[in-house]
């Protein structure tokens, strides 16, 4: 899947249009035998997390540096942040999927949103709103990018927004988007739309042959 280099790092476009679905995009191939991951290492966590804008470019600074004194608090935060990932998936495209929310991935999201309350501040967000923010560098430590994608997954869950998260219909992609009009079939229609148009002219042919 199509994605860049941002300070070293291998990062997913973001091609979402929701923060809160960037975060299921940084594992690509949902329904394929052959998912790759994208949060390989702290470092991969955080500049991911300020290439979606969830940290600021010194926030990114700030916990590579702190990472590399503690590796294995580093390496549980990359743990939290797949484990919030795979909850928030099962929630975020239930509404696609015309299934309830399911209960337990709500009790695991649950969790995350506490422990970013918890060290949270109230600050305005620049846009008329005022939120909690997942705490700061010396509070949240290295768990910051993981509460502020928990409480972007929540923002999303509590506006009603998640009624617009679409899936990617590629096969085997499961990739997700904000889609509001309901219209976007694809993550990205020069991948997974040219891929899906070439497999049924394959099929086409051979049920023609
Ligand atoms: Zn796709």
């Amino acid at each position: 899947m199509p994605n860049h280099r941002v300070a070293g790092q291998l990062v997913p476009d973001a091609v979402a249009n929701h923060v809160a679905l960037e975060l299921c995009n940084t594992r690509a191939g949902w329904r394929g035998d052959a998912p790759r991951e994208y949060l390989v290492s702290y470092d991969a966590l955080a500049v991911w997390a300020g290439d979606v804008g969830l940290l600021t470019p010194r926030e990114v600074r700030a916990l590579r540096t702190e990472a590399r004194s503690h590796p294995r608090s580093a390496a549980h935060a990359v743990e939290a942040a797949i484990a919030l990932r795979e909850a928030w998936y099962d929630v975020c495209t239930a509404p696609w999927e015309e299934r309830p929310f399911p209960a337990a991935g709500l009790a695991e999201l649950h969790g995350f949103v506490a422990d970013a309350t918890a060290v949270s501040g109230l600050r305005p967000s620049g846009d008329g709103a005022v939120r909690l923010d997942g705490g700061r560098v010396p509070s949240a430590g290295l768990l910051l990018p993981v509460h502020r994608a928990a409480l972007a997954a929540y923002d999303m869950l509590a506006t009603g927004e998640v009624a617009h998260a679409g899936r990617c219909a590629g096969h085997g992609c499961g990739w997700t988007f904000y889609d509001p009009a309901h219209r976007r079939h694809w993550c990205i229609m020069a991948i997974c739309g040219n891929r899906a148009k070439a497999r049924a002219f394959a099929e086409r042919r051979r049920a023609s042959a």
